[in-house]
This record gives C-alpha cells, sequence and structure tokens, in this order.
C-alpha cells in the first residue's frame, strides 16, 4: 500500500506556502524578509518546523525527528489529518463510541460523514463490529487509548489487528498514554505506514494553556501534515517552553505518579459509597462512575463548588459522570462532599 494514495487530489498536487525564512536555519542574519518589527521580545516569526524542540522530543521520545509533527493541541492535529485525507462529501470516518467527540465535530465541520460504532460492553474494541462499519468510502478510523471518558486502554493486538483488516488511515490518540502502563502504539509505525499516533502536552504534562500536541509517523506522513498546517502553527513561547519542561521531566513523573495514586485512593473511596452502583477502572487520569443519582449529584457538588462532566447521553454511558483526578485537597473535598450527599 502506498500512503500517498490516501491522500486527497489537491493536497498531493499542492505547492506548499513558502514562509519567510523556511530554510533557513543560521541565526546571525539581519533579518529584514518577514515584515515583523525589529523591536521587542516576540517580534519573531517562530520557526514554522520547530526545529530545535523535535530535537529534544526526538532524544527524550528516541524516535527519529523526521517522525514526530507538532500541532497547536492535538486537536489540531485530528483536524489536519481529516482534511488532508478525507475528500469533503465523499469520504467517511469511523470510530468507536463511546469515545472523544472531537472526532465527530471536525468530521462534521469538514463535511465528512461520521461513523459510530458501539464498543463493547465492557468497554473493550469490538473489532469485528469495527470491520463491518467499514465501508469503501471510509478513509480513517479514530481510536483512542486510553479511551476517553471510559478510561480503559486499548491493546497493542487489537489494534494491530484494526491495522490488518483496514487499509485507510489508523489514528491512534493516546492523549492519556502517560498515565498508563501499556505501550505506547509509537512501536507499529515503523511497520505501518498508514499509522498516526497522536500524544499530547496538555495532560500528563500539564500545558493545556499553551496548545502544543505531537504526532508520531513515517516521515511521508509527516511531511504531508507540514505541508498542510497553518505554518506557524506552534508558537515560540510553546516551542521554547516545552523544551524546558522535557528537561525538567522528573516533575513531571513525580506528579503522574502523585495522580495515580490520587487515583486509586478515589477508586477506593468511590466503591465504598453505596449511591454509586459502578466505578470503571482508570489507565488515565480521571475516573467514570455510574450512578441513577447523577443528575442530583452533578447539581449538589456544583454548590459546593464542584464541576463534574456529565457523560450520561454518550453510547453505553447511561447515568455515568466523570470526574478528573485532582489534588490531594481537591480529592478529600470530593469524596467528603459526596459521604454527605443524600438523594433525595
Ligand atoms: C484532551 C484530549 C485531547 C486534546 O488534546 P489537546 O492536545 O489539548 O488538543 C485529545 N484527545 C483526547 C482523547 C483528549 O481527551
Amino acid at each position: 500500500m502506498n500512503m500517498i494514495d490516501l491522500v486527497r487530489k489537491n493536497i498531493k498536487e499542492l505547492k506548499p506556502y513558502s514562509a519567510a525564512r523556511y530554510t533557513e536555519s543560521a541565526e546571525s542574519y539581519e533579518y529584514l524578509d518577514a515584515n515583523e518589527n525589529p523591536f521587542g521580545e516576540w517580534n519573531r516569526y517562530p520557526d514554522p518546523l520547530q526545529k530545535k524542540l523535535k530535537k529534544k522530543i526526538s532524544g527524550f521520545k528516541n524516535i527519529c525527528d523526521s517522525k514526530i509533527f507538532l500541532g497547536n493541541g492535538s486537536d489540531e492535529i485530528i483536524d489536519l489529518v481529516i482534511r488532508t485525507f478525507c475528500e469533503p462529501g465523499v469520504d467517511a470516518i469511523l470510530s468507536p463510541e463511546p469515545g472523544y467527540g472531537i472526532y465527530k465535530t471536525y468530521s462534521q465541520i469538514n463535511n465528512v460523514s461520521y461513523i459510530p460504532v458501539l464498543l463493547n460492553g465492557d468497554f473493550s474494541l469490538n473489532v469485528n463490529t469495527i470491520k463491518q462499519g467499514i465501508t469503501p468510502n471510509t478513509k480513517l478510523i479514530f481510536l483512542c487509548s486510553p479511551n476517553n471518558p471510559t478510561g480503559n486502554c486499548i491493546p497493542l493486538s487489537a489494534i494491530k489487528s484494526v491495522l490488518e483488516i483496514f487499509k485507510g488511515i489508523v489514528f491512534v490518540d493516546e492523549a492519556y498514554i502517560d498515565f498508563a502502563e501499556a505501550k505506547s502504539a509509537i512501536e507499529l509505525i515503523d511497520e505501518y505506514p498508514n499509522l498516526i499516533v497522536s500524544q499530547t502536552f496538555s495532560k500528563a504534562w500539564g500545558l493545556a494553556g499553551l496548545r502544543l500536541g505531537m504526532a508520531f509517523a513515517q516521515k511521508e506522513m509527516v511531511d504531508i501534515l507540514n505541508k498542510v498546517k497553518p505554518p506557524y502553527n506552534v508558537d515560540d513561547f510553546t516551542q521554547m517552553y516545552a523544551s524546558k519542561v522535557i528537561d525538567e521531566y522528573d516533575i513531571v513523573k513525580e506528579q503522574i505518579k502523585y495522580l495515580n495514586n490520587q487515583k486509586n485512593w478515589l477508586i477506593n473511596e468511590l466503591n465504598n459509597l453505596s449511591i454509586i452502583s459502578k466505578v470503571y477502572p482508570s489507565d488515565a487520569n480521571f475516573i467514570l462512575i455510574k450512578t441513577e443519582f447523577y443528575r442530583d449529584m452533578m447539581i449538589y457538588l456544583k454548590e459546593n463548588n464542584i464541576i463534574i462532566r456529565d457523560r450520561s447521553t454518550q453510547a453505553l454511558c447511561e447515568q455515568c459522570v466523570r470526574i478528573t483526578v485532582g489534588s490531594q485537597t481537591q480529592n478529600k473535598l470530593l469524596i467528603n462532599l459526596l459521604k454527605n450527599f443524600k438523594s433525595n
């Protein structure tokens, strides 16, 4: 299979916009090419290909920098991949549900039909249902591992099964992989030219406000995405700051350990509350719970200054809410409030 054949014709033929300084790397010139103001601290356009930051990520993840793509959050990467491969009004996208809502929203924005297929009752991936949902127009499959909002990982063997039956693009969203013990699907990219794996600095890395997402794929895929992306999609401050945070990974690692410990404590406490009928296991930094009293519980918590996420309208998630693991103080407050929660 040639991955290039999956790219939309107009994108394949696109001559990319050439940003000023695209090809220059030396920093000792007098720059009079990009109509910037010569004064100030943030007056220069950022590096469009984020070379320094990619080098840093390359060393950290032990992946060649030509296989790294960076986006303005991984949400931007999701949108870019749809626009690169899916012909509006023609192609279709398939994704298991319950899942991350952005896949459907961006499909609709791009006028690409979105086909949901159900996960199994225990939220595991059903490769057969996926197989049945694939049509000749299916161009892209989104898989999310650990899955939002259910919290479970998809085993690499199941991801491989999807790659074996589907020759379009398979996008594995690993926004929460840093919290999980499971192995990343990155190890499959050399084997499958149609695989793209995304991760983010927004969750475990604590940089949601900066907007930085990563994707890992073969060089051909990265090159095409670079053609389609806005030239300056990752700003200068973000490029510098993310490098600094990678240097301080020990802090992030400690926070992940802390949050996973807090998660286990929360799961234990939630399981002791009789009003909650189910606490789902989680490989992420959130917990999905089921309770018939979810509506009143959300109102009660909000009156007490705590916001949790209603997931009850999602497939297979009737009466479910999602709770993010917070600081120990926040988690204790939550549990104390729930202990005093009287459902009518
Ligand atoms: C939070 C989240 C993202 C968003 O990541 P950004 O990098 O902040 O855009 C992507 N995928 C899933 C499944 C998420 O839950």
